[in-house]
């Protein structure tokens, strides 16, 4: 039977924070049934394709031969003949020295329907989250974004037409040449003193700026040991700042783990303060079998329980979410009462227009136990809906008290090794690292011998933040010998995270000036 061709979308992914994809490149990743991406691609883009969609890593480095892009070519033309929604992937924009041009050109020769979306290109955006305008009023009236590295010969042919320019020169591929593009320029005139930078992975954590002049550029990249990926721009506007200090978390490199929910909304936050953030959702929820299995029994279970119990925002999205693929009428809900810890899960619960009727004002599991029995009128039932392995605390207090109760473990977290992974390799630059569950800092340490033996853990000189006492201690039990230090958030949310940070920072400020 003949399928009909899958259309192939050649986006551009831009230059690596995952804020910078385009939103129609966003919505169309949502919905890829094969991905082909580059290695320069920020592998958190990865987790916006949908679980089923195949991914393939079409190793393409700087240079890359002939045949590997042949292969790209005939992969994407295999996978649209077999009707699939194809999405390419690449870096910045996909026709700036992106190769995009030639594969496109194969999809028309077998007529296979595509659509181009296009990127944030580094060669712009990069100095541009250095702080370097590439054009500025009577300063630079012209950019030219030029190839450091060609094919066939290494270096760009003619760069004495370039020399003459008055405008920016953005360099692209060019560290592995930066001798010969330097050499070239100062021997077709230009000046010596002219200013120049390089900026190395732009917009990630590892962000670097590298200044000098045509004259210093090369003694300080040897110094600095600069890798690529990097643009190397060259022209007066290399001489500009143009990146707010005014923020109090200007220039703080800071880790967020946990959950996709919570590590975008400290994403959000901190880099609100001007933070840059490195974002590791290295856990994942996934639904348990628990209300499928319960409903089949005996659908009207709800009729038996009076208190449904919340811990958090995940269980209350997961709960809402399992009843209505159960084809569960929500008005069999009517007559519950609802008890939740904290303001996130009030809030999400609110979502689905339901007020919580008892809240404790400390947002732990113990204080809920204790003040819920409060609330509790005679032969009334419980039913907490929560993840797997939650805490023990319910249990100590209601069955002391004799209280009747049902814990349903209706998700549970998984931890996405990749992600640590990342997180791993990242430990060295930054200056927090926050964790947002005892279960969040297990998913982490677990195989922690990997961070001691390539000696990652020795080079994070920065703070723990945890946001309550329970995550601390398991940081503790974990880390027993550490001399690292750990914080507590004082309100166990995502604004006392950002507030300790913020704490620190003055702190650490102070102390500098006496
Ligand atoms: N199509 C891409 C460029 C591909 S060529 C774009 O439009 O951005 C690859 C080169 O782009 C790298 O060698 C480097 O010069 C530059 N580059 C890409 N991402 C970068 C980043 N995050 N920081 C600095 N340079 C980057």
């Amino acid at each position: 039977m003949r399928r009909d061709r899958g259309k192939v979308y050649l986006i551009g992914a831009g230059p690596g924070d995952t804020g910078l994809l385009s939103v129609r490149g966003a919505e169309l990743l949502g919905q890829a049934e094969v991905l082909l991406y580059d290695r320069l691609i920020n592998p958190m883009l990865l987790l916006e394709v949908p679980e089923t969609c195949e991914k393939i890593l079409v190793g393409k480095r700087e240079g890359a031969h002939q045949c590997i892009q042949e292969k790209i070519n005939s992969l994407l033309r295999k996978k649209s003949l077999e009707g699939k929604r194809v999405v390419r992937l690449k870096g910045g924009d996909p026709f700036v020295f992106g190769r995009g041009g030639e594969e496109i050109l194969a999809l028309e020769k077998e007529g296979i329907p595509y659509e181009v979306v296009p990127g944030i290109t580094s060669s712009i955006a990069v100095p541009a989250l250095a702080g370097i305008p590439v054009t500025h009023r009577k300063v630079a009236r012209s950019f030219h974004v030029i190839t450091g590295h060609t094919a066939e010969q290494g270096i760009t042919e003619q760069l004495e037409q370039y020399a003459s320019l008055d405008g920016t020169l953005v360099f692209l591929m060019g560290v592995g040449n930066l001798q010969e593009i330097v050499r070239q320029l100062l021997e077709h005139g230009k000046p010596a003193d002219t200013p120049v930078s390089i900026v190395e992975r732009g917009s990630t954590i590892y962000q670097r700026r590298i200044d000098g002049t045509l004259d210093t550029i090369l003694e300080l990249s040897r110094l600095e040991a600069v890798r690529p990926p990097a643009v190397f721009v060259v022209g007066k506007v290399s001489a500009y700042h143009m990146q707010s200090e005014r923020l109090p978390l200007a220039g703080c490199r800071i880790g967020v783990t946990g959950t996709s929910h919570i590590v975008k909304k400290l994403e959000r936050a901190l880099k609100e303060l001007g933070a840059n953030v490195f974002v590791a959702p290295h856990l994942k929820i996934v639904p348990t079998d628990t209300l499928k299995n319960r409903w089949r029994k005996e659908n009207l279970m709800w009729r038996t329980v009076h208190w449904l119990v919340f811990t958090s925002a995940n269980g209350v999205q997961q709960f809402f979410k399992q009843i209505r693929e159960l084809g569960m009428d929500r008005r069999m809900l009517g007559h519950l009462k609802y008890a939740v810890i904290g303001e996130g899960t009030k809030k999400a619960l609110w979502e689905y227009g339901i007020r919580a009727d008892y809240i404790p004002k400390d947002y732990t599991v113990k204080e809920l136990a204790v003040g819920l029995m409060k609330e509790l009128k005679a032969g009334e039932h419980i039913c907490v809906l929560r993840a797997k392995n939650g805490s023990k605390e319910l249990e100590k207090v209601w069955d002391k008290a004799g209280i009747p109760y049902e814990d349903l473990s209706i998700y549970q977290a998984k931890v996405e090794e990749n992600i640590v992974e990342l997180l791993w390799e990242s430990v060295s630059v930054l200056d927090y690292l926050v964790f947002a569950s005892a279960f969040g800092v297990q998913g982490f340490l677990e195989k922690k011998e990997f961070l001691y033996k390539r000696k990652l853990w020795e080079e994070f000189q920065g703070t723990m933040v945890s946001i309550g006492d329970q995550t601390k201690k398991v940081l503790r039990e974990m880390l027993p010998k550490t001399k690292k230090k750990i914080v507590v958030a004082d309100c166990h949310t995502v604004e006392g995270i950002v507030q300790k940070i913020l704490a620190c920072e003055k702190e650490d400020f102070d102390e500098k000036q006496t």
